[in-house]
């Protein structure tokens, strides 16, 4: 450096600071270098991994991994980013289940976005804290308004709200939560008689058959009593029956038992269907009751340009539950709970005076604490902000309808193989279907067929698949939400089950033959 002609030795500001020690690993202005050659060897780690990926899974048992991982002496630390991202390979990275690849047609998990990867990586290192407004600034106002984009395209009025939540389990148990207050406050208001009277046990919950279960453990935190969940039939569809719920309401309405929500699914998780949510909209109105549509897995048709309408009636709803984190391509944690008339969010109203006391409140400031039952809580929203301001909602849209029309694709598929059997068509992305035996003695071993070529399937980490219960027996399932994955990966998968089922069944067929004679 040079000063007026004349050269000076000036210590640069990390020399002076050098951090030392834990400081070393403290984020701040003086480990910039630091933060950026660890992220960067994280980044470069996943990246070759991702791009090297053959398999879905490299097949590993539990007791192989065990002890791998109880080897680690967790009280001596490497030191060395670099080190333990070497150790990181063999306890997690080699063996952990990839999304991305085409062959993961297992759970309702998604590959995700690179912008959403983009915002991930910035949320976590500001680390803002969504409760308050003195914790996070822009960031509350962000996810405000992505509330009220997705609220807009649910079809809400002005009066709409919500907030970002963990996961559609917690936006099920939040939405159950306003819907009890609600229908308590209904049934102790006014009378005389009924104040002080507890109305817990006399409350109600309708779902469908294949309704989330998550409603049912909802119903348990919620202090309601174990015969609260009340699940109506779907119809060979696997859509709830408007007829059934007309007919448990009316049951309810004469047995003086309070339906404080009637839970439509919009993308049932074993079937991709939508519930029919117009008839749906109508009992309940008439009927006076709380319709929540969980949209879990069904909300990425919320920004399809030519699926919008399978969605229809949603608008009508008083509590909607959308998964970011499925249909949206977006890492996990990311979903949301909307509400028709936000003034419910009150029902996940207290006042802590460290934290939010009341005055604040009137002071219009906003703290998104005042509509959560979460405490401290992640900014998962910038990761949907960066997509919708990268790609865009008919980017995300586009994906999803890929997904949708590959299922239907393979569904001929499978419809047009006489050695499979389909349940129901989805209006979304899943196929349930099973490998049957051909006529004889084999056939009775199906279930036990197809259990174990899904095992077979994963222990060999050509594919991992998911199965399913229907009508006590056992299925496969695919959920498809990978846009990469395509007809001939469907048909490659489908000949591995055949195999692995077939030689199941030929191995013990004969034996079932003997059994039967002896
Ligand atoms: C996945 C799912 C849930 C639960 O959501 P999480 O994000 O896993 O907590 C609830 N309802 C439906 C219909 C789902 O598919």
């Amino acid at each position: 450096m040079t000063f007026w002609g004349h050269p000076v030795d000036v210590p640069s500001a990390a020399a002076v600071s050098e951090p030392a020690g834990a400081r070393l690993h403290l984020f701040n202005h003086a480990t910039m270098d630091h933060y950026r050659q660890a992220l960067a060897a994280g980044i470069d780690r996943v990246a070759t991994r991702i791009a090297a990926a053959d398999r879905p899974f490299s097949g590993i048992s539990p007791s192989l991994l065990v002890p791998e991982i109880s080897a680690i002496d967790l009280e001596h630390p490497l030191r060395d980013p670099a080190a333990a991202l070497d150790e990181l390979e063999d306890v997690y990275l080699r063996d952990a289940v990839y999304f991305h690849h085409p062959r993961y047609l297992a759970h309702l998990n998604c590959p995700v976005v690179i912008p959403a990867l983009l915002g991930e990586a910035v949320l976590t290192a500001v680390n803002s804290s969504l409760d308050t407004w003195d914790q996070s600034a822009g960031g509350t106002l962000i996810e405000r308004r992505l509330i009220d984009w997705t609220a807009g395209r649910v079809g809400f009025g002005h009066q709409a709200d919500g907030v970002f939540t963990s996961g559609g389990t917690q936006s099920n148990l939040q939405a159950l939560l306003l819907a009890r207050e609600e229908a308590r406050a209904f049934a102790t208001a006014g009378s005389a008689a009924s104040a002080g009277h507890e109305p817990l046990p006399r409350l109600r919950v309708i779902a469908s058959e294949a309704g989330h279960f998550s409603v049912q453990k909802s119903a348990k935190l919620l202090g309601l009593g174990p015969d609260a969940v009340i699940t109506v039939e779907t119809g060979p569809d696997r859509r709830m029956r408007p007829a059934a719920l007309a007919r448990e309401l009316e049951r309810c309405r004469r047995e003086n038992l309070l339906v404080m929500a009637v839970v439509a699914t919009a993308g049932t998780t074993d079937f991709g269907t939508i519930d029919p949510l117009p008839e749906i909209a109508d009992l309940c109105a008439r009927a006076g009751t709380w319709l929540h549509v969980d949209a879990a897995y069904g909300c990425g048709l919320l920004v399809s340009r030519t699926r919008r309408h399978l969605l229809d009636g949603i608008e009508r709803a008083d509590s909607v539950t959308v998964d970011f984190h499925k249909s949206f391509f977006q890492p996990v944690s990311s979903s949301a709970l909307l509400v028709r008339d936000g003034a419910v969010l009150r029902h996940a109203t207290y006042h802590a005076d460290y934290l939010n006391p009341a005055r604040m409140a009137e002071q219009r400031i906003p703290n998104q604490v005042d509509k959560s039952i979460q405490t401290t809580r992640r900014f998962d929203a910038l990761k949907l902000w960066m997509t919708l301001r990268i790609m865009g909602p008919d980017g995300i849209g586009e994906l999803f309808d890929e997904v949708v029309d590959r299922t239907a694709a393979a569904w001929d598929l499978l419809a047009a193989d006489a050695r499979f059997e389909i349940v129901t068509k989805s209006q979304l992305s899943t196929l349930v279907f099973r490998y049957l035996p051909p006529e004889g003695p084999g056939r009775k071993l199906a279930d036990d067929a197809n259990l174990y070529a899904r095992e077979a399937l994963a222990a060999s980490g050509a594919a991992v698949v998911a199965g399913t219960k229907v009508d006590g027996r056992h299925y496969l399932k695919f959920t498809l939400l990978n846009p990469e994955t395509t007809l001939d990966d469907i048909a490659h998968v489908v000949e591995l089950i055949a195999e692995h089922a077939g030689r199941y069944v030929n191995d013990r067929a004969p034996l079932e033959t003997c059994g039967q004679a002896g």
